[in-house]
């Protein structure tokens, strides 16, 4: 049997989506044929307005709907702690925990030399200058990578750098309670609170 060409593109569209593989772009493309028009529709513009209508801001990284972002413009939040993520997603997470009250930096990635990810393709440069000419003074940077290798690395990496820039300024390292090899995204609000708690010097 030929499958029809338009279920095969959607099909491959869901296959390059991570953690879905071919047998669930299957069946993710069957269910939609299932669904009225309308709601596809819906569906579909959705998802081509997904860049169109969020922004980058242009100090943290963080993704929103004004630049700078509305973290980034909050006065009582304390702007003299920072704090570094890998991904938008960790400062969902951290919000969520409600514990942290400065503000963030996103890196947009971690440091994976296996898939040539280096120093330079993530926003770790943005960060030195950043905390070099920020108007409120940074007095604390708390690095809150993932407790994965590669976390483990770029957290190594921005602290060389920050120290190699004579920033003056604390560092830390996101503490105990993260499960070696886990994911601040998929942390529970209380493991990321005790987290934040139990930041050390680095
Ligand atoms: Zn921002």
């Amino acid at each position: 049997m030929k499958i029809p060409k338009a279920i095969q593109l959607v099909t491959e569209s869901f296959e390059r989506l991570p953690g879905i593989g071919p047998k669930t772009a299957e069946r993710l493309t069957f269910y939609l044929l299932h669904v009225p028009q309308g709601e596809l529709d819906r569906f579909a513009k959705s998802v081509q307005n997904l860049k169109i209508g969020t922004i980058t801001c242009s100090t943290c990284f963080n993704v929103g709907e004004i630049d700078p972002c509305d973290l980034c413009q909050d006065t009582r939040r304390d702007h003299s702690i920072l704090c570094v993520v890998e991904q938008p997603l960790d400062v969902i997470a951290l919000e969520k925990s409600r514990k942290f009250q400065g503000i963030y930096h996103v890196l947009h990635g971690k440091i994976d030399p296996l898939n040539n990810i280096g120093p330079d393709e993530i926003r770790i440069a943005e960060l030195v200058n950043r905390v070099k000419g920020e108007r409120v003074r940074v007095k604390e940077i708390i690095l809150a990578t993932n407790p994965t290798m590669e976390g483990e690395a770029t957290a190594m990496y921005i602290a060389k750098q920050l120290k190699a820039a004579n920033a003056d300024v604390k560092i830390s390292r996101i503490g105990r309670g993260l499960p070696i090899g886990s994911d601040i995204e998929y942390a529970d609000p209380t493991t990321l609170e005790r987290a934040m708690e139990g930041r050390s010097e680095y």
